[in-house]
């Protein structure tokens, strides 16, 4: 039996760059339903005791795309905070040593997110290498299908952000950038380099 997380913060704690109305639905509705319909899918399913990191790893069809949507969101929550410091000298070293300057990371990670076409993620991720790279995936993909780290999620799903900037993805990625939680990033990346 899988379970919605709590969220790190309240509903409100996000205001001015997401409001509570879409964390309401974003987190209470569309997350919720993910995890209620992998539970119900699993039902003797091979995958029914298998947790949910390899799920999402093996699955394929409906119990992937439900136990991928879950972990994505379990991550996304996790990604932001309400209360956001800059990043460590440790985490800018590395963003510079990939993308030369952290102004220069957050325009590529923009950018991805708008070329994106229709729902999906972007993703800041280590790959086999140890190479930091920005990465895009549809609908409920995630880089760990290639056997690639997360260090960092973005859901670019209109349900993430159509409440608050309607059709605007760029105002929301602008918004985006200034709540994550670095630390998260920082502990993802220290986990990604030690695997
Ligand atoms: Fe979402």
């Amino acid at each position: 039996m899988h379970i919605l997380p709590d969220l790190p913060y309240e509903k409100d704690a996000l205001e001015p760059f997401i409001s509570k109305e879409t964390l309401d639905y974003h987190y209470s509705k569309h997350h919720k339903k993910y995890i209620d319909e992998l539970n119900r899918l699993l039902k003797n399913s091979p995958f029914e005791n298998d947790s949910l990191e390899n799920i999402v790893k093996n699955a394929d069809g409906s119990i992937f795309n439900n136990a991928a949507q879950a972990w994505n969101h379990n991550l996304y929550w996790r990604c932001m905070t309400d209360n956001p410091e800059k990043p460590s000298d440790g985490m800018i070293k590395v963003i510079n040593q990939s993308f030369e300057s952290f102004e220069l990371f957050a325009d590529e990670f923009k950018k991805a997110a708008l070329m994106h076409f229709g729902s999906g993620w972007v993703w800041l991720a280590m790959d086999d290498e140890k190479r930091l790279k920005i990465m895009s995936t549809a609908n409920a993909d995630t880089p760990m299908r290639y056997g690639h780290h997360v260090l960092l999620a973005c859901d670019v799903w209109e349900h993430a952000y159509y409440i608050d900037t309607r059709n605007d993805r760029a105002k929301y990625l602008d918004n985006f950038l200034q709540i994550v939680n670095w630390s998260v990033v920082w502990d993802n990346h220290c986990l990604a380099i030690s695997d």
